[in-house]
C-alpha cells in the first residue's frame, strides 16, 4: 500500500513508530499529484518547495525528540477561498487571479502551528457559488470515480483530492452544503461544523452569516482530528463561540446503543433518487439493528428552504462582494473613462456569470421596494426552520438524511440550468440556515458505481456525539472505501 492511501491517523502512527518519514509521505503525494493531477485538476496551485521544507522540518523535530502534533507532517490542502500568506488565493476568480494575501486565515495559522504539510491550494466554484466547481475561472474538476462526471462544489477540488490521493486531509467552506455535497459525490467524509465553532477570519465572504471551514478527509478519525486543530474562540471573528472544545478524536467512542435517530420524511419525498432513498434506508436499518432507534419526525418547512437559502445567500453575497471595486486589490480593468466606468467595467470582466447573477439578485431583494417581501420574509422563514429543528432535537440525538438528491451528475449537464443546479442543495441548506453541525459520510455506491452520501446533522455545538455517530456507522461499514480505483 502507497502512503497517499493511508489515513491520516494511520500515517501519524507511523511516523510516531519511525516506519516512514514525513519527507516519504509528502513525496509520495506530490507524486500522486504529478501521476493525476492532468486528469483530475484538484489544485489551483501547488506548492511543491515549501511543502517539502515543512516535511524536513517535522522530520528534523521529531528526530530531536520534540513532542509534535499529531497531524505534523500530514499533507492538507486548503480551499482557495482562504487566505493562505504568500500564496495565491484566487477564489477561483478571474478578480483575485494574481491575489497574494499578506496575512494568514485563522485556521492556517492553526494548521502551521500544527507543523502540518500544506501541498497547496484547491480549486472550487468562483467565490464558493455553485455545487459543480464548473463555475471556477481556472479549470474543471473532474470526479476521480468518473471523471466525465462532476466532483461536486463548491470545495469540488477539496473532495477531489482525498477521493484521488491528491492530498490527505483538506479544508473546505460550507455555506449551504459545499463541503458535503462534494464530500458526498466524491465518496469522502466531510463535516460542516456548527456556525462560530471555528473562526471566519480570513475566509473570503460569500454570505458570512452562513459560511463556515470545515474538513474532509478518508475516515471519521481524520475528519475529527483537523477539526480539532481548526476550532476554537477568535476574538477576531466575532461570531466566534468562547467555549472548550474537547478533543473530537480523543473522545470519539462508537456507541450506537440507545442514541436517538430522527428521520425527517420531507427529506425522502419527491426529487429523490430512488438508489440514493434505498442506501439511506439502508444505513439507518443497520444503525438501527446495531443499537440506535429510529423515530420518524417532521420538519415541515423543509420545502422553503431552497428559497429561503438563495435570498439570504445572495442578499450578504451581493454586500460582501462590493468591496471587489477594482481599487483594494485584485482585478482592474485596463482601459476605462473615469471612476464609475472603472467600477463597472472591473466588475463586468473579473466576475464569471454565477457571481453576477448572485449580486443582481441579492440587490434586488435587499433593495427598498422589495426588501419586506424577500428579505425579511426569508429571515421570517428561517426563524421557523431554526425552531422546527430545535424542536426535533428535544424528541432525537441526531437527525439522518440523504446529503445530496443523486449520485454525481455529468459535465456540462446542469450548468446551463441554474435552478436545477440550485435543487443539488436541496438537503444540506437547511443546516446552514440553522447554524448546525453535519456530517456526509459515504453510504455506498449506485448502479453507475458512483458514491452517494448519508448525512449526519446534530444540535448546536454537539460535534462530538455527531462524530461518535459517524464513527458508529463507519464501524459498520468496516471503513469507508473513498480511493478511486480507475484513476
Ligand atoms: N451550492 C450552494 C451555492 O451555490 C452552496 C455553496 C456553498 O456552500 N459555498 O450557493
Amino acid at each position: 500500500m502507497k502512503l497517499y492511501e493511508k489515513t491520516a491517523s494511520e500515517l501519524s502512527e507511523m511516523l510516531r513508530n519511525k516506519e516512514c518519514s514525513a519527507v516519504e509521505i509528502c513525496n509520495d503525494v506530490i507524486e500522486r499529484i504529478h501521476e493525476t493531477e492532468d486528469k483530475v485538476g484538484a489544485y489551483v496551485t501547488v506548492c511543491e518547495e515549501s511543502a517539502k521544507e515543512n516535511a524536513a522540518a517535522v522530520d528534523k523535530a521529531l528526530a530531536d525528540g520534540e513532542n509534535l502534533h499529531p497531524l505534523a507532517g500530514i499533507p492538507i490542502g486548503i480551499k482557495d477561498n482562504i487566505s493562505t500568506k504568500g500564496i495565491k488565493t484566487t477564489c477561483s476568480s478571474r478578480m483575485l487571479e494574481n491575489y497574494v494575501p499578506p496575512f494568514n486565515a485563522t485556521v492556517m495559522e492553526k494548521v502551521n502551528n500544527a507543523k502540518m504539510t500544506v501541498l497547496g491550494k484547491m480549486n472550487m466554484d468562483e467565490f464558493a457559488m455553485g455545487s459543480s466547481t464548473e463555475t471556477s475561472y481556472m479549470h474543471l474538476t473532474r470526479n476521480p470515480h468518473n471523471t466525465e462526471c462532476v466532483p461536486g462544489g463548491s470545495s469540488g477540488g477539496s473532495a477531489a483530492a482525498i477521493a484521488s490521493g491528491e492530498a490527505v486531509l483538506t479544508l473546505g467552506s460550507d455555506t449551504g452544503g459545499s463541503i458535503r455535497q462534494p464530500a458526498a459525490l466524491c465518496g469522502a467524509v466531510g463535516m460542516k461544523p456548527t456556525y462560530g465553532s471555528v473562526s471566519r477570519y480570513g475566509l473570503v465572504a460569500f454570505a458570512s452569516s452562513l459560511d463556515q471551514i470545515g474538513p474532509l478527509g478518508k475516515s471519521v478519525k481524520d475528519v475529527a482530528m483537523l477539526q480539532s486543530v481548526i476550532c476554537g474562540h477568535d476574538r477576531r471573528d466575532a461570531t466566534s463561540k468562547f467555549m472548550e472544545y474537547p478533543d473530537y478524536a480523543a473522545g470519539l467512542e462508537s456507541n450506537l446503543k440507545g442514541l436517538k435517530i430522527g428521520v425527517p420524511k420531507e427529506y425522502f419525498g419527491e426529487g429523490i433518487d430512488a438508489e440514493v432513498k434505498d442506501s439511506v434506508m439502508k444505513a439507518i436499518k443497520e444503525m438501527e439493528s446495531n443499537g440506535a432507534e429510529i423515530k420518524e419526525i417532521s420538519l415541515p418547512s423543509t420545502q422553503y428552504a431552497i428559497n429561503t437559502y438563495y435570498i439570504i445567500a445572495s442578499a450578504e453575497a451581493s454586500s460582501n462582494l462590493a468591496r471587489f471595486d477594482g481599487v483594494k486589490y485584485g482585478y482592474r480593468a485596463k482601459d476605462y473613462d473615469g471612476l464609475v466606468d472603472m467600477y463597472e467595467k472591473t466588475r463586468s470582466e473579473g466576475f464569471g456569470d454565477e457571481v453576477k447573477r448572485r449580486i443582481m439578485l441579492g440587490t434586488f431583494v435587499l433593495s427598498s421596494g422589495y426588501f419586506d417581501a424577500y428579505y425579511k420574509k426569508a429571515k421570517r422563514v428561517q426563524n421557523r426552520i431554526s425552531a422546527e429543528f430545535a424542536d426535533a432535537f428535544k424528541e432525537c440525538d441526531i437527525i439522518a438524511t440523504p446529503t445530496v438528491p443523486s449520485s454525481a451528475f455529468k459535465i456540462g449537464e446542469n450548468i446551463g440550468d441554474p435552478i436545477k443546479m440550485y435543487y443539488n442543495d436541496v438537503c444540506t441548506v437547511t443546516v446552514n440556515i440553522a447554524g448546525l453541525p453535519a456530517i456526509s459520510l459515504p453510504c455506498g455506491r449506485d448502479s453507475k458505481n458512483m458514491p452517494m452520501g448519508l448525512q449526519l446533522i446534530g444540535s448546536k455545538f454537539s460535534e462530538q456525539q455527531l462524530l461518535n455517530a459517524a464513527f458508529g456507522y463507519e464501524q459498520i461499514c468496516g471503513g469507508f472505501d473513498v480511493l478511486s480505483k480507475s484513476l
